[in-house]
């Protein structure tokens, strides 16, 4: 369901409907770092938000050749639905992770591997663990 933040004001998807604000504010208020996609999320609810103005103002029948630039305007809102929910799912895989680059956690992954500990059954544990937080 498109909500408008009660924070900011900018258009975000809530699952349930319930959600008052985005997931920048929300993280914002909280106290979280904002991350490389949390800013690009806010950017593109910007334009979002620019593209839905827009086509209300079509829509009441502003403008001279109003059907195919709502047309336009429509195609781009899909467009940056698409990339919206992208970039949520790119933060939920960044929130799953932690922010160890991949390179890192293969080294990691091999320093504790249970071949350089006796297989230990901790050593153990923690590599399966670290080899689920790689990306797939
Ligand atoms: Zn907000």
């Amino acid at each position: 369901m498109l909500l408008y933040c009660e924070d900011c004001g900018l258009p975000h998807i809530s699952k349930t409907g319930t959600a008052r604000k985005c997931l920048v504010c929300w993280k914002e208020v909280r106290g979280y770092d904002l991350n490389k996609a949390d800013l690009a999320h806010r950017g593109l609810a910007e334009v979002f938000h620019g593209v839905l103005e827009e086509n209300k103002r079509l829509k009441a029948g502003v403008g001279a050749g109003g059907q195919e630039k709502l047309k336009a305007l429509e195609a781009q809102v899909v467009t940056l639905t698409a990339q919206l929910n992208a970039l949520r799912n790119e933060n939920d895989t960044l929130r799953k992770g932690g922010n160890i680059p991949q390179d890192t956690l293969r080294s990691i992954i091999s320093l504790c591997h249970p071949d350089r500990h006796s297989n230990s059954p901790l050593a153990t544990k923690i590599t399966q663990w670290l080899v689920a937080q790689l990306r797939r």
